[in-house]
């Protein structure tokens, strides 16, 4: 079944969202800020388009309204993200999934209404862990 999906922000992380829902099939719109990021995209996802989301008249006239899920892939510019996040909640859209890049991060975007939060290397470190424990485990 195709959803539609939007990874904003085509880093390592945002470009690996990208990336893997793309190659499972899923209808994804790539957007990145950056040019050379898009082109990147061009031929991995269904669409990619260069723009800035803080802006909501472009995320208008991109039609983000209409998908289902949207995925703000920004780290660095906290700001960015922070407002990204903001214009997609005005916009309505049901599912918004947000990279934080520090706890502070990550109390504005729950306080703004993001549906799910993650921190990539935080969570990631987490799951390592717990698996060295269960394999050590099974070892003994
Ligand atoms: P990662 O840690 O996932 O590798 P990164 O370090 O390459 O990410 P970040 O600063 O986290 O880069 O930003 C991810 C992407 O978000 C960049 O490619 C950047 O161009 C893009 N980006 C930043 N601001 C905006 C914006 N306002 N609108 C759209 N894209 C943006």
């Amino acid at each position: 079944m195709k959803r539609e999906f939007a990874v904003i922000g085509l880093g390592r992380f945002g470009g690996s969202i990208c990336r893997e829902l793309s190659a499972d099939g899923m209808d994804v719109l790539a957007i990145d800020i950056q040019e050379d990021k898009v082109k990147e995209f061009k031929n991995i996802a269904a669409h990619a388009v260069i723009a800035d989301t803080t802006d909501e008249n472009v995320l208008k006239e991109l039609g983000v309204r209409n998908i289902d899920h949207v995925i703000v892939a920004i780290g660095d510019d906290i700001q960015a993200s922070i407002l990204s996040t903001l214009m997609l909640k005005e916009l309505g859209i049901k599912k918004i999934t947000v990279k934080a890049q520090n706890d502070h991060h990550e109390k504005v975007l729950n306080k703004i209404g993001a549906d799910h939060v993650v921190h990539p290397e935080r969570d990631m470190g987490k799951r390592i862990a717990h698996s060295i424990i269960s394999t050590n485990i099974l070892d003994h």
